[in-house]
């Protein structure tokens, strides 16, 4: 019997009783998980590792629902920064969920987020952004900033980047570069968006920065003329196009010619913002200042919460009535983002990912000098880790399988390139770190 025929068989038939029903509940985890599986579309791939039913999570550590307890050092995919079910942020979303669940932003403005606006405007955001948007996706974000820079510049064109990630809506796949699968079969995508090379040394030796800064000049006399270019949209660490941070010279030569041209700088820290690479925002290590930021993951510590933030007078040709939502800034996400905010500072999380990713930098280069014909390149900055292997495609999902199945690790493969990537929350511990390299270890010594 297929398992969902053997899980139909045991629901009773009236769905109120079905959602009562115990016993399908004690089914086991596995014939409920491909119950699930099966019945969720088939666009929302499976876990690397195979199927994991997560129960419950502390920290750096999750349970799943066999008993089975892995050191998680994939953070929701860099969402859960201050460790999981940090209890001084899940206390705030308590206390918010008694309080006031939702409170629409076109009929009130709730007072989790009136204090999380002043927060942001007190020393958080860059010194000159001066509005700020709130949302719930980061593809979301990313569609209002991309909105926000069309009605400042009166312009239509965009420029994202080779590897870049911003989101799979409708919208954000034409600015989406890491890999053709996110948006298969689904072309064409919106119009109007054009892409440039990034400076990823591994994959496009002798490029370089100035390689790549040349060819973004050609795109801009070749295929988008900059009085037709609104923006520049970039990550200033590569995530889902394998952990690559933008060398410093990169980000400021796209400031130049943004200047030069009077073409906006988005810098999409979805993923590498909020403390994760060592600073409050990873544009911090270049010295660049962005136009429009966009954040998400990291500032709800789990709860959905994303927003977009510019200066006075990009934000101020942004018409009222065209950005919005329903849920734009939900009060318990903006009371788990005020309790972020507060835990980042009090902990010094920032710090810790700064020392926490030295300390992974040195034991993962000690791994490259063991299996220095696997281990092609070991980057980083903070706690935003890649390590690129020299093997045949689906070696670095094959590793984070190894890892998951028998060190009970969980890593995240990455990119089209062979690339796993490393996630620990900000509050990892030097103790984790050193365990996560051991069982690392362990793993590549099987390989
Ligand atoms: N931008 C970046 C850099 C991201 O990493 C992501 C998510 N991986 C997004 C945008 C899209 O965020 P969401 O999945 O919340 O829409």
């Amino acid at each position: 019997m297929r398992a969902s025929a053997a899980r139909r068989a045991a629901l009773p038939s009236s769905p109120m009783l079905r959602r009562l029903s115990t016993a399908a509940r004690a089914l086991p985890s596995a014939d409920r998980l491909s119950f699930a599986r099966e019945h969720l579309m088939a666009g929302l791939a499976p876990p690397t590792w195979g199927d994991l039913e997560i129960a419950s999570a502390k920290g750096s550590w999750l349970t799943a629902a066999d008993g089975a307890t892995y050191l998680d050092f994939t953070c929701g995919i860099g969402v859960t920064n201050t460790g999981h079910c940090h209890p001084k942020i899940v206390r705030a979303i308590q206390a918010q969920a008694e309080a006031l669940l939702h409170g629409q932003v076109s009929i009130g403005l709730h007072s989790p987020l009136v204090a999380l606006v002043e927060e942001l405007m007190a020393g958080v955001l860059p010194a000159s952004h001066e509005r700020v948007m709130v949302s719930t996706t980061g593809a979301e974000a990313v569609e209002n900033a991309v909105r926000i820079a069309k009605a400042s510049t009166g312009r239509q064109n965009i420029i994202s980047f080779q590897g870049g990630y911003h989101g799979r809506s409708a919208a954000t796949l034409a600015l989406t570069r890491s890999k053709t699968a996110y948006g298969a079969g689904s072309f064409p995508h919106v119009a109007g968006c054009f892409s440039a090379p990034f400076p990823y040394e591994t994959q496009s030796p002798g490029l370089g920065v100035d390689g790549a800064l040349y060819q973004l000049d050609l795109v801009l006399k070749q295929q988008t003329p900059p009085a037709d270019t609104a923006a520049l949209i970039i990550e200033p660490v590569l995530g889902e196009g394998g952990y690559v941070p933008a060398p410093a010279a990169f980000l400021q030569g796209l400031r130049e010619r943004c200047d030069a041209h009077g073409i906006l700088l988005i810098l999409d820290e979805v993923q590498c913002g909020i403390g994760r690479t060592g600073r409050m925002w990873a544009h911090e290590h270049s010295g660049v200042t962005p136009d429009i930021l966009v954040m998400a993951k990291g500032i709800g510590s789990g709860l959905p919460l994303s927003a977009v933030s510019t200066t006075a007078a990009i934000a101020g040709r942004t018409l009222p009535g065209t950005l919005g939502g329903t849920y734009a800034g939900n009060a318990v996400a903006c009371a788990a983002a005020l309790a972020t905010l507060d835990v980042l500072a009090e902990e010094r999380l920032v710090e810790n990912a700064a020392a926490r990713g030295d300390q992974l930098l040195g034991g993962l280069r000690a791994l490259q000098a063991r299996h220095p014909d696997l281990i092609r390149d070991v980057r980083g900055v903070g706690l935003m880790i890649g390590l690129e292997l020299d093997a045949p495609a689906g070696a670095a999902a094959a590793l984070s399988r190894r890892c998951a199945a028998e060190q009970k690790l969980l890593l995240l493969p990455t990119s089209v390139f062979e690339v796993v990537r490393m996630i620990p929350p900000l509050t990892v511990s030097e103790e984790e770190c050193d365990d996560a390299l051991g069982r690392l270890g362990a793993a590549l010594a099987e390989s």
